[in-house]
């Protein structure tokens, strides 16, 4: 495995980052999750967008500019043999001393990797996925927005650890006003009688593959739109599903214990799976 590190490639052994790195001592930098179906690097620029407005809000100077990460990471799949992968770019404060102020940080510290990974929650995405809604809120936007896809997490994980002690496979979030936000890392979307809802984007990340959820549902002629929803709406569904770059589109057929629909995947959502799998292989920023 070779892994970029600030314009250089070295071993997975040989990778080495400072434990002064503000990104390992406060989850001070930024991210992207991103996938290549069959040699092509899926919606990259919309990625590489999100990564440099993320970057933007916390006052964080990427070094490099978006054609030179579109590079850094292209390479990096080469470097890999790599046609289907997800891709992991991160840039963090950088080297600073045990204080919090970013200006005592030299320069932003940039790293490209990928691996390949195929399907993330394996047999679910026929069984369905058991979600628990969480007393954890999602973050709230006047706090740190989780528009922002940053490296501090662990919102997300304290979440992820609620679900898993309560018997779940993803967790549900609701914001601090009490409507549904998005799962752990995917964003949620309900359907009920033939029409689909998902919650605006304010309380939540503006998913990637969410954006792709709408335009297929468009292209489907499916109803969709975006509105706050509470617990009722997701007991009620008749079927709800999670997209993400990692998840792609995954059924949840069980919340809380209820069962949503007939506790199968649905059938809107499973037109949405298959024209999602057609969709990645026929799009992307060439590798090779
Ligand atoms: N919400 C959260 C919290 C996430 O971490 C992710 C994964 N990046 C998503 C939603 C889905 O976003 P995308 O479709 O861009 O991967």
């Amino acid at each position: 495995m070779q892994l970029y590190i600030d314009g250089e490639f070295y071993s997975r052994e040989d990778a080495k980052i400072s434990p002064f790195d503000h990104g390992f001592l406060y989850g001070d930098g930024v991210f992207e999750g991103i996938r290549a179906y069959s040699g092509r690097v899926f919606r990259l620029s919309e990625h590489l967008d999100r990564l440099y407005d993320s970057a933007k809000t916390i006052d964080l100077q990427i070094p490099l500019s978006k054609e030179e990460m579109t590079e850094a990471i292209l390479e990096t799949c080469r470097k890999n043999n790599l046609k289907d992968a997800y891709i992991r770019p991160l840039v963090s404060r950088g080297v600073g001393d045990l204080g919090l102020d970013p200006r005592k940080c030299e320069k932003p510290t940039v790293v490209v990797f990928a691996v390949e990974w195929g399907a993330m929650y394996g047999d679910l995405y026929e069984k369905g996925l058991k979600a628990i809604s969480v007393s954890i809120r999602r973050n709230p936007a006047e706090s740190l927005p989780p528009n922002v896809k940053s490296l501090n997490y662990l919102n997300n994980i304290l979440a992820k650890i609620e679900a898993n002690y309560k018997g779940g496979d993803e967790a549900i979030f609701f914001d601090t006003n009490g409507y549904v936000s998005e799962g752990s890392g995917d964003n949620i979307f309900v359907v009920k009688n033939g029409s689909i809802s998902t919650p605006p984007t304010i309380n939540n990340l503006r998913g990637i593959t969410r954006l792709v959820g709408i335009e297929i549902a468009n292209e489907l002629g499916i109803n969709i739109s975006e509105r706050n929803m509470g617990y009722y709406d997701l007991y009620s569904a008749d079927e709800v599903f999670v997209t993400g770059t990692a998840a792609e589109i995954a059924p949840i057929t069980l919340i809380d214990g209820r069962v949503i629909g007939n506790g199968k995947p649905g059938a809107i959502t499973r037109q949405m799976m298959e024209k999602f799998k057609i969709v990645v292989q026929n799009e992307g920023t060439p590798i090779y």
